[in-house]
């Protein structure tokens, strides 16, 4: 047990080393390396840990050759650098296309779910104010449209899920409401203020437009910064 737990410890240090070397200006690999000792002593402390949703074999939703973790991505490293440049210590889980599973052994389970145990298990190392989490929406007959962002049954996680709702539906002009996210193992697992921000919908030809366009995901990635930035001033 003790040993299965020091082996959790490490492959979670492992996985934070994306950003660690993102913080100090490095350009990514394609595949994570084993971190030098230096490095692994250094881990970040975070206001707010951004999840770039899915990753590697799992690409999450797609349109043809579009795909969704291709998108997360792209957002997750503009709202990080854009929390960065308002002074906020922002870390983000992963700064390339790969499956943080592939890092999780110390979760016996499916790849999916060691996957989401290993997005978990990096807000208990690290302890950051909030977590929030990227994903970019589909719905089966392609009529929705507009941000949607989801929370724990927790006060905070629900403050945070509606300023961040407010700034997306300033953006997109939606009138989108945050929800309860029952059934979203993270949400569930992450022991601190949480959200799952569904950017909006891939389905959607104009949404569509806005997620696969650098400057769409600018202006939502500046829409989260202003929502992530207004709860700042108001949460304990
Ligand atoms: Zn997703």
């Amino acid at each position: 047990m003790a040993i299965a737990k020091s082996f959790g410890a490490l492959s979670r240090r492992a996985a934070l080393l994306g950003a660690v070397l993102l913080l100090s200006g490095w350009t990514p690999p394609e595949q994570p390396s084993t971190p030098p000792a230096s490095v692994r002593h250094a881990l970040p402390t975070a206001d707010v840990l951004i999840d770039a949703g899915h990753g590697g074999i799992d690409s999450g939703t797609h349109w043809g050759d579009i795909m969704e973790k291709d998108i997360n991505l792209a957002i997750s490293s503009r709202l990080y650098l854009i929390l960065r440049s308002h002074g906020v210590r922002a870390v983000l889980n992963r700064t390339g296309d790969y499956a943080l599973s592939d890092e999780n052994r110390w979760h016996r389970a499916s790849r999916h779910t060691r996957d989401l145990s290993q997005r978990g298990g990096l807000t208990e190392e690290i302890q950051p104010r909030m977590f929030v989490s990227i994903h970019v929406n589909w719905s089966p007959r392609g009529r929705k449209r507009g941000p949607l962002v989801l929370h724990q049954a927790e006060g905070r996680s629900a403050l945070l899920a509606s300023f961040i709702q407010d700034g997306l539906n300033r953006q997109q002009r939606a009138n989108g409401v945050p929800t309860l996210g029952k059934r979203f193992y993270v949400l569930n697992r992450v022991r601190v203020p949480s959200v799952i921000v569904e950017t909006t919908f891939l389905n959607d030809p104009l949404d569509r437009a806005m997620l696969t366009s650098p400057r769409g995901q600018t202006r939502i990635a500046h829409a989260i910064a202003e929502g992530i930035l207004a709860y700042r001033c108001v949460a304990p």
